[in-house]
This record gives C-alpha cells, sequence and structure tokens, in this order.
C-alpha cells in the first residue's frame, strides 16, 4: 500500500462524510437489525391507528412489569408505570437513579396516521350501491387513496357506553372497502386538472355494498347493509353519531426489494419511531437502571396540528410530571429546564425520481441512518423549535460515541413547502427539543417505504439517549 498523501490525509481530517450504513455494520449487526424488522413489521400489522397502538404498548408494558399511573403516589428509583391517556396516548415512566429535579429524558412520537374517518352519519344508497361518507384526516394526496382495497378500524360507542370495536378488511377472509374513481376512457375533463383540485373531500365516499334486502316489498340496499351490521355489530344507525371508524389501506407490512433491505407498509409516520423508542424504554431498563428517568411517549392529533387533549399541546403531559415531582417534593421548573427531548417523528428521505425538491447536501439519504432535524417548520424558519447549537453538539457526541448511524436533514429545498413536528409543544415547557427519526420515501402516502438499516439506527440512538 502507497502512503497516503498529505492532501488525502488533509482531507480526511477535514471533510465531513456520511457512510452508508451497509460499510459500517457487521454481518451479525445486520442479521440483528433483519430480525428487529420483522418484530417491526408486525407491530405495523396490529397497530394502524391510535387506539390500536396505545393498546399495543399496555399489553407490551405490562408484560415487563410496568404499572398504571397512580395520582397522589410517590415514585422512586426503579418504579416503572404508565398514563394511559383516553386510550389514543401514553406516557411512559421509568424512574432513574438521579432525582427527578436533574431532569428527565423524553422521547415522543406520535401514533395518529393520514387517513380517512367515517361522517358521523355515514351510510346511504345511490346509484345501486351503498356508501359511507367520509372526512379525511391529516394531510393526504386525495387521488392516492382511490382504488385501493381498504379496512375499517376503530370503535363504535352505544349510547349505554358500551364499546364495539371494529377491525374489518385485515383478514385474508374479510370483505374489503373501496374508493371509486372516473375510467380513463371519459376522463378528459379529470386529466385536465391539477392534482389538488382533480378530487374533492366529498367524492372520498367508501364503497361498501349493492345488494337489496331480501323483501317483497322493499329492495333497499341501505337496509340491508344496516342489518347486517345490527347482527355483526349489535348496533343502528344512530350508532354511527357516537363512533370513531378509520378508514386506513388494507395492506400488510412487505420486504421491499430483490434484497428485503426496505419496508412497504401504511403508517411508518410515525410507527417507525414509536416502535424503536417503546422497545428502547423497555430494554434501556432491562439489566440497569438509566440514570434520569425517562419519558416515552406517544401521542395522538399530530397529523392534525397536535390540538385535543390527546394531542402534545394539552396539559396532560405536563400535569403527569407535575404530580410527579409534588409527590417527590421536586421543582417541577427545574425538572423541565434541564430536561431534554428527542421528538421522534420521521424525515422526508431523498428521492432521486423528484430530486427537484430537494437540496441534495442538506437531505436525509437512504440508509444513512437516522435522521437528526435542527429544526422543521416552513418559509423563514418560522413556526419551529429550533435546537440550540449546545443541544445539537450534544447528540452528536453521543450518537458517535455510542456507533449510532446518523445524518442531519432538512425538509427539502427552502420555501418548497414544509411541515412540522410535536418539537415546539414540547420545547415550550423549557425542555431542549431535537427532532430525531427515520427518513421516509412517499411519507403520507397509503403505502410508504423506509430503510431497515435506518430503523435499526433510530432504536440504537434512542437506547443510548435513554441509557
Ligand atoms: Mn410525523
Ligand atoms: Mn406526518
Amino acid at each position: 500500500m502507497s502512503e497516503k498523501s498529505k492532501a488525502e490525509l488533509l482531507k480526511e481530517e477535514l471533510y465531513m462524510t456520511k457512510k452508508n450504513a451497509y460499510e459500517t455494520m457487521s454481518q451479525e449487526e445486520i442479521k440483528e437489525c433483519y430480525d428487529y424488522c420483522e418484530d417491526y413489521k408486525m407491530f405495523l400489522d396490529k397497530c394502524k391507528t391510535e387506539r390500536e397502538s396505545v393498546e399495543f404498548a399496555v399489553k407490551y408494558l405490562e408484560e415487563r412489569g410496568f404499572k398504571s399511573f397512580e395520582y397522589g403516589k410517590e415514585y422512586k428509583t426503579g418504579d416503572k408505570f404508565y398514563l394511559n391517556n383516553r386510550g389514543k396516548a401514553i406516557y411512559i415512566v421509568v424512574m432513574g437513579k438521579r432525582p427527578l429535579e436533574e431532569g428527565v429524558r423524553i422521547a415522543a412520537a406520535h401514533v395518529d396516521s393520514p387517513r380517512i374517518d367515517l361522517k358521523q352519519n355515514p351510510l346511504y344508497e345511490d346509484g345501486g350501491f351503498a356508501f359511507f361518507k367520509t372526512h379525511y384526516y391529516g394531510g393526504i394526496k386525495k387521488f392516492q387513496w382511490v382504488t385501493i382495497p381498504l379496512a375499517i378500524h376503530g370503535v363504535i360507542v352505544k349510547a349505554n357506553g358500551e364499546k364495539v370495536n371494529v377491525c374489518i378488511g385485515e383478514d385474508d377472509s374479510d370483505p374489503v372497502f373501496y374508493i371509486t374513481d372516473i375510467l380513463p376512457h371519459l376522463g378528459k375533463d379529470q386529466a385536465s386538472k391539477n392534482l389538488g383540485s382533480a378530487f374533492n373531500g366529498e367524492q372520498l365516499n367508501i364503497l361498501c355494498g349493492s345488494r337489496p334486502y331480501e323483501d317483497e316489498k322493499v329492495k333497499d340496499i341501505k337496509l340491508n347493509i344496516l342489518s347486517i351490521l345490527k347482527e355483526k355489530y349489535d348496533i343502528t344507525e344512530a350508532d354511527f353519531l357516537s363512533s370513531e371508524l378509520c378508514v386506513v389501506p388494507s395492506i400488510k407490512a412487505r420486504d421491499l426489494g430483490f434484497d428485503r433491505s426496505l419496508i412497504a407498509a401504511y403508517g411508518h409516520d410515525d410507527r417507525v419511531c414509536a416502535y424503536p423508542i417503546l422497545t428502547a424504554c423497555a430494554d434501556s431498563c432491562e439489566k440497569d437502571l438509566p440514570t434520569y428517568t425517562t419519558v416515552t411517549i406517544f401521542a395522538d392529533k399530530e397529523e392534525t396540528g397536535s390540538d385535543g387533549n390527546t394531542g402534545m399541546q394539552s396539559f396532560a403531559f405536563e400535569d403527569m410530571l407535575k404530580e410527579m415531582c409534588e409527590n417527590a417534593q421536586q421543582n417541577v421548573r427545574k425538572m423541565f429546564s434541564n430536561s431534554i427531548c428527542l421528538s421522534a417523528d420521521v424525515n422526508a428521505c431523498f428521492d432521486p425520481n423528484f430530486s427537484e425538491v430537494y437540496e441534495s447536501r442538506n437531505t436525509a439519504y437512504i440508509n444513512k441512518g437516522v435522521c437528526v432535524t435542527k429544526f422543521t417548520g416552513g418559509g423563514g424558519k418560522s413556526s419551529t423549535n429550533d435546537a440550540h447549537a449546545e443541544f445539537v453538539a450534544f447528540i452528536r457526541k453521543l450518537f458517535d460515541d455510542n456507533g449510532v448511524v446518523w445524518q442531519t436533514g432538512e425538509l427539502g429545498k427552502v420555501d418548497q413547502g414544509g411541515g412540522g413536528t410535536v418539537a415546539k409543544f414540547i420545547s415550550k415547557l423549557n425542555a431542549d427539543v431535537i427532532d430525531v427519526g427515520v427518513p421516509v420515501i412517499s411519507m403520507h402516502a397509503p403505502c410508504e417505504v423506509v430503510s431497515k438499516t435506518d430503523v435499526w439506527a433510530a432504536y440504537k440512538a434512542f437506547l443510548c439517549f435513554f441509557k
């Protein structure tokens, strides 16, 4: 081997190079990563809504000795508990070795994903079909949701409080649901519209039947659907008023590509961060306790602005920590001021087919690890938590010291658009916050794509943060 030239050595010293994860991982670690992603795919298939994700978390935590949070109780080092906020958000705590006043370590992901909700008076008959009226949830590109198989997940709460769980369209023997589109032969007018106006919200009606009720006098398709629902769920039309029924793609998480290096699934945003923070939380207290108390959050309503009492703008989370501090005679303000948080949410992954919307030097790439995002927002850095350089330096060192494959990225080109996360709401509590998450291809589409090594890098990042 010839000696390196002065310029070559200088380049190594001065240039920043971010390697592909496969260049840094051993064969054993790649196997561990792929095995971990098998469990992640199972989580994706079980958890398509926030309710299902919280239910999964509760079961997962109880199997590992976590208890339900109690008001008025003084929690001590080693205690593990969770607050289930109305079945839609959950705050999970492991009491660390250091007192609360020295700060807690928070990782917050959201478990709601863009989808299509049923309206409160959804069922009607038209043109020989039965349909459900819908109201979409979150930022969807409407044209992506037509002509694909759909499933319905959610709850119907009867006036007497009885709750009926609904999950139909997932089992291979289940029927699926569908949104129609114009055939290309008659699509002249539609094809001349732009993508944003070619489909409107009131056209996203869910096709759910076509067979009339069998009766001599009444040939009613809607009545037939209602009688099936009465038999299956024991509900009447009025029960839709107090229901939350979510229409999601009826697809299972699948390996993508000959090399199985990618995962195609619904709802990576943001379950691809939720699963790693949950497993990192449990694994970080398996053998030894974490130094600082850890708080793991599954938030709801992120896709619609974090409003509502299960969203991150609610006082529910803050109140829980206040309660913990009061009962332990600790100053809650001091606790928040010493706390640090990873807002665990996805970023856009560079897509060479649409390179025009990305700025190649400041974007996240596939297989280059978990993405650290200093700020989100839009325009001139508006509406964002912009992490301080001091905190970014701390995170750099933490990830480098723990062999985390990581990169940085902005959400696309300046003035191309923008987006937000829960980071700015948690920063209001006076904690230091930064966004850390997995790069996603085709974010918010019914089927999104991530890389297995990036999921693994996220898990490792959250694990070392908690430890
Ligand atoms: Mn998100
Ligand atoms: Mn999103």
